[in-house]
């Protein structure tokens, strides 16, 4: 079995690396907090100092870092991935970042000798926890089929979607609906709640009907429950949110949900809400209305 690095244990990566060590794959792993890095390595993993130590180690290395400045860091930087990749080795970037900076990194590890992947995810922490997770992935198809095995032991719905960049551009599109559906979920719960009308009711009612949803489903029961402990962090889905506004404004288009959700998180943010759950907008949507959802746990 090919050896494997995992660089960045967050929400989703400490999950995701722990079902690639269950599956019996040798794991190299690190991250600058120490906690996930012994965890792993009490379950057997190995540890290394810096993203070159990983890359020297392993025939596979995986990325999942918060941001575009982060992935640049880790495999473009000094010390970096770059810096210690073996021939013939796969670069696979699970991180949401801009698609340009996912076509930049592809292009440097392939004047390697060396494959590159972009593969972000969506499911969430609990699609990371169950292995359930959406794999979108840009890059060759030589490369996507030497990932399969490894993407099977973390998600479900895997999807070779085009060359360098793709994945990317469908992680985009996927957190546009994602967030407007969130701004919708708000607005309808808050709606209901104001006219006096049991809000816990209407999203049972909704669930059955053609407003169906997941997010109407477990992020409405997160704002009923107030419970906005992440999950998905406000701050990573406004950066999300400035991915998509900056790639539509280099295409040349106008997203007028996306931009008004945009300023929402803003808004949230500006109030202290950056470590909270997405679903947390409904509180900028409250304080609009001057008005707060009483707590309505769901049945
Ligand atoms: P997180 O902040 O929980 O984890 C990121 C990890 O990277 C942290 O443990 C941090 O210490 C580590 N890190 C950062 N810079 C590093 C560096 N230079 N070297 C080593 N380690 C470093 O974030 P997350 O929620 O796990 O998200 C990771 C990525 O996945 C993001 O791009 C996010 O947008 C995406 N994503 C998250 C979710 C979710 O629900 N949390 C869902 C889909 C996609």
């Amino acid at each position: 079995m090919e050896r494997i690095g995992f660089i960045g244990l967050g929400i989703m990566g400490l999950p995701m690396s722990r079902h690639l060590l269950q599956a019996g794959y040798p794991l190299t792993v690190l991250d600058r907090n120490p906690a996930p890095q012994n965890e792993l390595a009490a379950a057997g993993a190995q540890t290394s100092s810096s993203p070159r130590g990983v890359a020297e180690a392993c025939d596979v290395i995986i990325t999942m870092l918060p941001d575009s400045p982060d992935v640049q860091e880790v495999i473009l930087g000094r010390g970096g991935v770059l810096d210690g990749l073996r021939a013939g080795s796969l670069v696979i970037d699970m991180s949401t970042i801009l698609p340009s900076v996912a076509r930049r990194v592809a292009e440097a590890v392939r004047q390697k000798g060396c494959d590159a992947l972009d593969a972000p995810v969506s499911g969430g922490q609990v699609g990371a926890q169950n292995a359930t997770l959406s794999i979108m992935v840009g890059g060759s198809a030589v490369a996507f089929e030497r990932a399969r095995p490894i993407f099977e032991k973390m998600g479900k719905n895997i999807v070779h979607v085009g060359e360098a960049g793709a994945g990317q551009v469908t992680k985009a599109a996927n957190q546009i609906v994602v967030a407007v559906t969130i701004a919708a979920v708000s607005e309808a719960l808050l709606l209901a709640a104001k006219a006096g009308v049991d809000p816990a009711k209407v999203r049972e009612a909704l669930l059955g009907g053609f407003a169906q949803s997941r997010i109407l489903d477990l992020h409405g029961k997160r704002m009923l429950q107030r419970n906005f402990a992440p999950g998905f962090k406000i701050k990573l889905h406004r950066k999300d949110m400035n991915i998509i506004l900056n790639t539509a404004r280099e295409l040349g288009l106008a997203l007028p949900a996306s931009a008004s959700v945009a300023e929402l998180m803003n808004a949230l943010i500006a109030n202290g809400g950056a470590e909270l759950d997405h679903s947390a907008l409904v509180t900028v949507l409250e304080k609009l209305g001057n008005f707060e959802m009483p707590a309505s746990p769901p049945q």
